[in-house]
């Protein structure tokens, strides 16, 4: 591969020096589940932007929504007013997703990223609670704000912010007491104890399956527990599903598997199916709390990402489950191939997890995860590395990919393992 001449990058963007190198190559086209470099090579994509690409790349259906929309002049900016792209979503929105779920929500937009439904999310618990602590967990990620760094189990990620991080109260993630019972009895017996200095929290925050944090899923049994804490202490609960919402653990939300129903969630991500910024923050209705213009923003109502997210949602179900059950279908395809790279590469493949379509191949050491990673990309695959020190390779496809394309990719990082 011929390196591409990335120094005007580095004089540009100072970014380019601490992240995108693990790239060397200049990106400039997309479709499906490919991306193509100004060379026009073609990489398989395992990473969908980060999770924000569930239906592919410029998926076809989504972009004949979003040129209709320009052509017609639609409305573009992202401000609050009331607009006949806002309220088509928010009608498909109950109508696919809130009603048939029997789901009580209220819809919020919060801003345009994962970070900005976090901090509402944040806000609104301690506002309903008048109490300022928020339960996280281990190696949990919430965004790069003050507030969601707070709740972030990630200490390279809370030192960037330069100061002490208070008013989280981190618990260790999808913890078992003697690999039985989901053990929170700790945590009451502290939260009981006048002399233990633990001031009640007013939220808990959780994801799923921990997408940054290394993949690392949380059993249905231990989020019902976790939702019966919640109820007995008066804390509110928040399901994080910016990264596993939208389908990518084979239902719409996270959380359906475990049959509980979040005080609050957050969606971002995938919602829009575009790669446009867009998030969510959806509530109970009794958590109603605030006045308007206490939370608001600019870009707060992307009216171009709302068409892309109609036609997401009317994309999903357009053939019943049927996507939902393609996605489970290629989980299974992943787990098989992950099976046996794990099995035939040990001592450096220590385990591999998942569920859906995002899965974790976790390595001894990070360096070693780094390099599988980075001789991927020298045969045509992009996969990123996860977890506390970045010893998992994460696959993290569109929901879209083809069989055909799966088995392709899963090829290479089989290669890219056996060779480095
Ligand atoms: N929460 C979770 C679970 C995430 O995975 C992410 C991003 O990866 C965020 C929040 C932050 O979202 P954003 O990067 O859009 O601010």
């Amino acid at each position: 591969v011929t390196q591409p001449d990335l120094t005007v990058f580095e004089s540009l963007e100072s970014e380019v020096r601490s992240y995108c190198r693990a790239w060397p190559t200049v990106f400039d086209r997309a479709q499906g589940s490919h991306m193509y470099d100004e060379e026009g090579r073609a990489y398989l994509d395992f990473f969908a932007g980060a999770g924000s690409l569930n239906y592919g790349h410029n998926n076809p259906v989504l972009k004949r929504a979003l040129l209709d929309y320009l052509e017609r002049d639609g409305v573009t900016h992202g401000l609050d007013m009331s607009t006949t792209a806002k309220r088509a979503f928010l009608e498909t929105f109950h109508r696919l997703v809130l009603q048939p779920r029997h789901l009580p929500y209220k819809v919020m937009f919060p801003g345009p990223t994962g970070t900005n439904a976090v901090e509402s999310a944040l806000k609104l618990a301690r506002k309903v609670k008048g109490r300022e602590a928020i339960v996280s967990f281990t190696n949990a990620f919430h965004g790069m704000s003050l507030g969601s760094l707070a709740v972030t189990g990630n200490a390279f990620k809370r030192a960037g912010a330069g100061i002490p991080l208070v008013h989280g109260t981190p618990m260790p993630f999808d913890n078992y007491f003697d690999g039985k019972v989901p053990d929170f009895l700790w945590f009451e017996r502290l939260l009981e104890d006048q002399g233990s200095g633990l001031n009640k929290p007013a939220a808990v925050i959780v994801e799923t399956v921990q997408g940054e944090g290394g993949i690392n899923v949380a059993r249905p049994e231990w989020l019902r527990a976790l939702a019966d804490l919640c109820e007995r202490q008066d804390m509110l609960l928040i399901v994080d599903d910016i990264q596993m919402g939208c389908g990518r653990t084979g239902a719409f939300f996270s959380f359906e598997e475990a049959g509980i129903t979040p005080d609050i969630v957050t969606v971002s991500k995938s919602i829009s199916g575009y790669g446009l910024p867009m998030s969510l923050c959806l509530f109970k209705g009794e958590l109603d709390v605030w006045e308007p213009g206490e939370h608001n923003g600019t870009f707060r109502g992307n009216n171009p990402a709302f068409v892309t997210a109609t036609a997401a949602l009317e994309t999903y179900w357009s053939e019943g489950d049927a996507l939902e059950k393609q996605t489970l279908a290629r989980g299974l395809q992943i787990d098989q191939a992950l099976a046996q790279i794990t099995a035939e590469n040990r001592p450096h493949v220590k385990e591999y997890r998942g569920r859906g379509l995002v899965w974790g191949l976790e390595f001894h050491d990070k360096e070693r995860a780094g390099r599988v990673a980075r001789r991927a990309f020298d045969h045509g695959l992009l996969i990123e590395t996860s977890g506390p020190e970045g010893e998992v390779v994460k696959l993290l496809p569109a929901l879209t990919i083809t069989p055909d394309e799966l088995d392709e990719g899963l090829r290479v990082l089989d290669r890219a393992v056996r060779e480095t």
